[in-house]
């Protein structure tokens, strides 16, 4: 089975009702167990047309399930719960991202693995380091950037005296 952390939120009607009822769908999930779910904390909105306040939580999960076949359940919780897609970053009633999936990366429109805009978000951040701060550490490690002298484009070497760094290249 493998790990996953799911990043759950909800804006609209009654939202701890709502990651509850979405947590409980979870654990009838085919071959997949819920762990550990973090305390659930309120935060202010970010990003998207103005709305009111988010609820949000983290939970652990074992699947035996591929992470395109987990991403079509936890759709389907939301569709459930009467998610409906608007606008980008807009009110939701329920909101269910594939934080991490063991230590799999992927990067393809439909599912990128770790999530994203996991460092750039409190409210996800916060909740996962709460139930597993190693799972955090990993995604700060797979998404640290390289040193700058490494990401340096290579420097064109035109004029017939280069200078010192174009000779070191050379
Ligand atoms: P954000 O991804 O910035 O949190 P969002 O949760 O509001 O935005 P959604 O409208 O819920 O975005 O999802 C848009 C699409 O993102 C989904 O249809 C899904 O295919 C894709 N997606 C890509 N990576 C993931 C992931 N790790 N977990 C869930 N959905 C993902
Ligand atoms: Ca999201
Ligand atoms: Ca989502």
């Amino acid at each position: 089975m493998t790990i996953c952390y799911i990043g759950i939120g909800s804006n609209l009607g009654d939202r701890k009702k709502r990651i509850e009822t979405a947590i409980r769908r979870m654990k009838m999930i085919a071959a997949t167990k819920v762990g550990k779910v973090s305390r659930i904390i309120e935060t202010p909105a970010q990003g998207g047309p103005a709305q009111g306040p988010f609820l949000n939580a983290v939970a652990e999960i074992r699947t035996d399930l591929t992470p395109y076949q987990l991403l079509q359940e936890l759709q389907q919780i939301e569709s459930l719960l009467g998610r409906i897609r608007t606008v980008r970053n807009g009110p939701r009633t329920i909101d269910l991202d594939i934080l991490t999936f063991g230590e799999i990366r992927m990067d393809e429109p439909a599912l990128t693995i770790p999530h994203p805009r996991i460092l750039e978000r409190a409210f996800v951040a916060v909740p996962l380091r709460e139930i597993a701060p190693q799972a955090l550490a990993m995604v700060r490690s797979k998404t640290r950037k390289r040193p700058a002298a490494v990401r340096r484009k290579k420097t064109v070497c035109r004029s017939s005296r280069p200078s010192k760094r174009c000779r070191r290249q050379a």
